[in-house]
C-alpha cells in the first residue's frame, strides 16, 4: 500500500481531532450509554471527514477507498468500539448504496446532509427474525400511489435512537427473494417510525443500538435508492465496504491493547519480577502483534484490488473473519495478564474485551464468513433449487 503526504496529511488531522474532541469524552459518553451523535457528526462534517469517498457534488472529497482505509484505522485510535462503529456506519454502512445507486434527487436530501453532518444515518437491515439469513426480513414497503406504506421492524440498528434517517431494506414486491427487495430512505421522523427500546449490550456501550417499528409508514417512492427489485443486490455490495471498515477499524485498538498490556505487566511484580519478563508473556504478546502485522497485509491487498476495481468478496470475508477472531483471542489473552485489574470495568483491557466482542457477529458473523469463503473455494454443498439461504453478506459470489 502506498500512502502519500495528503494520506499521512489526513491521518494527522484525524488524530489530531480525535485526541481533543472524542478521547477527553469518552468514559462519560460511555457511562451515558450514548454519544451526542449530531454534535459530533458536525463536527466532523465540517472537517470533511464523513465524505471523504463521496462525491464531491454532494460534499464529499471524491477520493478512493485508501483514505477511507486510513481513516478507519486511525478511528481505531479512539478509547472504545462504539463511537468508531457509529462513525463507519455513517460513512461506510449506510450510504455506499445511495452514493452509488441513488438518484440525484435522493442524494440531494439525503447524501448531502450525511456528508455535512447534519444528519445521522442508520443502517436498517437486520430483523428480530433475520439477521445472518438477510433474504429472509419481513418487513414489506408497498406501493400506494406516489408513496410505499412501510410495515415491519428493525432490530440492532445502531445509530437507531438518534439517526435523521434509515438505509431501509425491505420487501417492494413478490417473488424470488434476492429480486424483492429494495433500500429506501427512509426518514425516521416520520409518522409510525418508533424507537421502541434502545438496547442493553454487552459492550459498545456508548454506541446506542435500538430496535425500530414500523407501523404504516408513508415513505414517497422517490425515495427509493436505485432501481426497484435491486435492494437485496445493492445491500450485498455495500456490505463490501462495511467488511473491509469492519476489519481495518480494529487493528490500532488491538495494538494498543498489546501496548497497555506491556506497560501494566512491566510494572506489576509477581515472584520477584515483574510479569513481563516471564517468557510465556512476552512471547505471546510478540506472536500476536505478529498476528496484527499479518492481518493488516492481508486488509491492505484486499483494499488495493478493491481501489483496483476488483471483487474483492473473498478477501473481504477473509480479512473479517480474522479481525473478528483474532480481536477475540488477543483481547482474551491480554485480560489475563493483567489478573483481577483486567476484570475491572475501569480499564482499558476489559473495555476492549467486551467490546472486540461484537466483531465476529455484527456485520454476518464468522460462520457467514466462513461459508462465501468455501463458495469461492467449490466447498460448499450445494442448496436444493429454490432453498438458497441468501445468507448475509454473499454479495458477488451469488
Ligand atoms: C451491537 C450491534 C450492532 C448492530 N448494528 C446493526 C445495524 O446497524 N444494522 C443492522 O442491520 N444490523 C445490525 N446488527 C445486527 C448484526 O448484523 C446481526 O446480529 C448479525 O448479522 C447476526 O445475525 P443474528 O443476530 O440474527 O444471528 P443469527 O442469524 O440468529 O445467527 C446466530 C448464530 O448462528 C450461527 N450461524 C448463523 N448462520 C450460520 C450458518 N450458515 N452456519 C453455521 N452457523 C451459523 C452464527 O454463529 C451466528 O452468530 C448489530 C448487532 C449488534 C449486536
Amino acid at each position: 500500500m502506498h500512502f502519500t503526504p495528503e494520506h499521512e496529511e489526513l491521518r494527522r488531522s484525524l488524530r489530531k481531532f480525535i485526541d481533543t474532541e472524542i478521547n477527553p469524552h469518552v468514559n462519560v459518553w460511555e457511562e451515558a450509554g450514548r454519544f451526542p451523535a449530531h454534535d459530533l457528526f458536525k463536527k466532523l462534517g465540517t472537517l470533511g471527514f464523513l465524505g471523504i469517498t463521496k462525491p464531491v457534488e454532494y460534499g464529499g472529497a471524491g477520493l478512493d477507498w485508501s483514505y477511507a482505509l486510513v481513516m478507519a484505522e486511525e478511528l481505531g485510535t479512539i478509547h472504545c468500539g462504539g463511537v468508531p462503529m457509529a462513525i463507519g456506519v455513517q460513512t461506510d454502512m449506510a450510504t455506499p448504496a445511495l452514493a452509488r445507486f441513488g438518484s440525484d434527487e435522493v442524494k440531494r436530501e439525503f447524501l448531502a446532509p450525511s456528508v455535512a453532518g447534519d444528519f445521522v444515518a442508520c443502517l436498517g437491515v437486520s430483523e428480530v427474525g433475520a439477521g445472518s439469513d438477510v433474504a429472509s426480513v419481513k418487513t414489506t414497503a408497498v406501493r400506494s400511489g406516489g408513496d410505499y406504506i412501510v410495515n415491519g421492524g428493525k432490530m440492532w440498528t445502531t445509530n437507531g435512537a438518534q439517526a435523521d434517517w434509515m438505509c431501509l431494506l425491505a420487501n417492494t414486491g413478490e417473488g424470488a427473494v434476492h429480486q424483492n427487495k429494495s433500500l429506501v430512505c427512509l426518514p425516521m421522523k416520520t409518522k409510525g417510525v418508533t424507537v421502541a427500546r434502545t438496547l442493553d449490550k454487552l459492550g459498545m456501550w456508548s454506541s446506542d443500538t435500538a430496535q425500530i417499528h414500523l407501523d404504516d409508514v408513508r415513505v414517497p417512492r422517490r425515495f427509493l435508492i436505485g432501481e426497484e427489485g435491486r435492494g437485496f443486490t445493492y445491500q450485498m455490495l455495500q456490505f463490501q465496504e462495511e467488511r473491509l471498515w469492519g476489519a481495518v477499524s480494529g487493528l490500532k485498538g488491538m495494538e494498543r491493547i498489546i501496548e497497555a498490556t506491556i506497560d501494566y505487566t512491566r510494572g506489576r511484580k509477581a515472584f520477584g519480577r515483574s510479569i513481563l519478563d516471564n517468557q510465556v508473556v512476552h512471547f505471546r504478546l510478540a506472536e500476536l502483534h505478529t498476528e496484527v502485522e499479518a492481518l493488516r497485509a492481508l486488509i491492505y491487498r484486499a483494499v488495493e484490488l478493491y481501489i483496483g476495481g476488483a471483487d474483492v468478496t473473498r478477501l473481504a470475508s477473509m480479512a473479517k473473519l480474522k479481525a473478528g477472531r483474532l480481536a477475540r483471542e488477543l483481547s482474551d489473552a491480554c485480560l489475563q495478564y493483567w489478573g483481577g485489574m483486567g476484570f475491572m470495568n475501569e480499564t482499558p483491557v476489559s473495555r476492549a474485551y467486551r467490546d472486540m466482542r461484537l466483531g465476529s457477529i455484527g456485520g454476518g458473523a464468522d460462520e457467514v464468513m466462513l461459508s462465501i469463503i468455501c463458495k469461492f473455494m467449490g466447498t460448499l454443498p450445494a442448496q436444493p433449487k429454490g432453498d438458497r439461504p441468501g445468507q448475509r453478506k454473499d454479495a458477488a459470489a451469488d
